[in-house]
């Protein structure tokens, strides 16, 4: 049948990567209704990488029902603290954008912005924005606590955390938990996407080996093939490599070293920049790179030349086009993971995106049929989120002050969305932010760490000039001092995990 008014009773998930055990995982938890199956492609594969989260994937663990012992114990996971920063700025520098609030408010001036007052003034007597974030003292000290929500006036009660997990891994956990719970999965290859010939809507997919597989509801978690959002519904995909000129990666995983750090590590090279993120069992790699500017050969020497541990395998290319999906909910047909967009890793939004998809899903799900004005609003939030993301991830390389490198004169000169020029300008004049809209990812502190971090000039709100100098050496020494001595008491982040239980003990 499959139309507009069809109540929907069987959804059909077309991929086994990240996202697609990521939506089995949620549905079948709260759709007990809901009959579910997730066809995948041993042959073709998943495409491995997309280890490094924020801290909403606490939210998606909560939310699909599981335990997040058990995923740091099966996935290898390692706690996130934040990211660290190597040469953006320019060559030499560093700097972490920590999760989390960043100290504590004076009046309702934020720490950033007394900071860039008693800079002015005193410069002497101010140390760098980073000790003033418990998180980035964390990061700094290799030291893991789980936020102590019983003490608001700990610092430590706004520590925030994601986590590192190996992808494989985190797949085949979920997928192990969802077939518990009912889900069915089909192994092979689909060569053929049925439509309706009258509505478009999807059917049934069809697999090499002449079985089908129908469905009142898709869910296309085919990664970058978009089988049915894009090859059978021919949505179009904008490209963004304008701004985002990086659309090629190469991976490799490489042999732990010791301390196994609380933070995704990003370094700016030449043409690109490189990840680092250590897991319990090794450390993954890779190089992110704009394939106009520089060779294939050139970046996996400069990958593997650059690694802590030794290679375990050779780099392995990726290719992508930053972007996004014109629309990621057609008829029957929704597209939650790569098939709805990528932008690149740069701030680890990409599983992030799968969750707000997901999320959105439930909350928009077409029990009884297919309403025009919840496909309209779902396409409306997820283009939201995308261009949000977007102008977060430009700013890093809009703020760069490198040269000499085209890839760099390119980006720090190139034109960026008027809105990112706008909140350049009110950080610039008074070191204000706003959020945009209440859906906005990032916050000021993650702003603000970046902006600062890369050596972004700004002047403080100019109400600081009712703090006196004294009071605010005297405010921002105090703080820094309690987050030092909190921090110092932490527990060692290897240590933590090494001695965490394997899974929740029931109450
Ligand atoms: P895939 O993993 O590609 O899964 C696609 C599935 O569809 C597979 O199971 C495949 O077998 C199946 N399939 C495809 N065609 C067919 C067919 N014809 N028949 C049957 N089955 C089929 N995200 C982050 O949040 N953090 C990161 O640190 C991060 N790093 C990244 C680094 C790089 C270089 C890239 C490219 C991405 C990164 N991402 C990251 C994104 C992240 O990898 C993805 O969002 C995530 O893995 C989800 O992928 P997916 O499930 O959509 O696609």
């Amino acid at each position: 049948m499959a139309a507009a008014d069809q109540p929907v009773r069987k959804v059909t998930i077309v991929g086994g990567g990240t996202a697609g055990w990521m939506t089995a995982a949620v549905l079948s938890q709260w759709l007990s209704k809901v009959e579910i199956t997730l066809v995948e492609s041993d042959e073709i594969g998943t495409i491995g990488v997309g280890e490094a989260t924020i801290p909403h994937i606490r939210n998606f663990l909560a939310l699909a029902g599981i335990d997040a012992l058990k995923m740091i114990s099966e996935s290898k996971a390692s706690f996130k603290l934040g990211i660290e920063f190597v040469n953006w700025g320019a060559d030499g520098e560093r700097y972490i954008h920590g999760f989390g609030k960043i100290g504590r408010d004076m009046l309702w001036l934020h720490p950033h912005q007394l900071w860039l007052a008693a800079k002015a003034r005193v410069p002497e007597k101010v140390l760098s924005f980073d000790h003033y974030s418990i998180n980035c003292v964390a990061c700094h000290k290799n030291k893991f606590a789980f936020p102590d929500t019983r003490n608001r006036n700990s610092p430590v009660a706004d520590m925030e955390y994601a986590y590192h997990f190996d992808a494989s891994l985190f797949a085949r956990y979920l997928r192990s938990e969802c077939e518990t719970r009912g889900v069915k999965r089909v192994e092979g290859r689909i060569n053929e996407v049925i439509q309706n010939p009258e509505t478009g809507f999807v059917e049934k997919v069809r697999l090499t080996d002449g079985r089908e597989v129908e469905g009142d509801l898709f869910v296309d978690c085919s990664g970058m093939r978009a089988l049915l959002i894009g090859d059978a519904l021919g949505i179009g995909y904008d490209n963004w490599n304008k701004w985002l000129l990086c659309d090629r990666a190469q991976a490799v995983p490489c042999a732990s070293v010791s301390p196994i750090t609380p933070y995704t590590r990003s370094t700016a090279k030449k043409a690109g920049w490189q990840w680092r993120i250590p897991l319990q069992h090794r450390i993954g790699n890779g190089y992110v790179y704009s394939s106009d500017l520089i060779s294939d050969e050139e970046v996996a020497e400069s990958l593997l030349r650059d690694l802590d541990g030794e290679a375990m395998a050779d780099p392995r290319p990726v290719r992508f086009a930053p972007g996004r999906r014109l629309k990621s909910w057609e008829k029957n047909v929704i597209a939650i993971g790569l098939s709805s967009g990528f932008l690149e890793p740069l701030e680890s939004t990409s599983i992030h995106l799968i969750q707000t998809g997901i999320h959105r899903l439930l909350a928009m799900f077409p029990a009884i049929g297919f309403n025009r004005a919840d496909i309209d609003e779902y396409n409306r939030q997820a283009r939201y989120e995308y261009e949000d993301v977007r102008d977060f991830i430009i700013a890093h390389y809009k703020v760069t002050r490198r040269s000499g490198d085209p890839f760099w004169d390119h980006v720090r000169e190139m034109d960026v969305p008027d809105s990112l020029n706008e909140r350049f300008d009110l950080f610039r004049s008074s070191g204000r932010f706003f959020k945009h809209g209440a859906a906005e990812l990032f916050a000021e502190e993650s702003w603000v760490q970046v902006l600062l971090g890369q050596g972004f000039e700004m002047h403080a709100d100019p109400v600081t000039e009712f703090v006196g100098d004294e009071d605010l050496v005297g405010f921002l020494q105090d703080l820094a001092d309690t987050i030092e001595e909190v921090a110092d008491g932490l527990s060692d982040h290897g240590e933590l995990l090494r001695q965490l239980p394997s899974s929740t003990p029931p109450t």
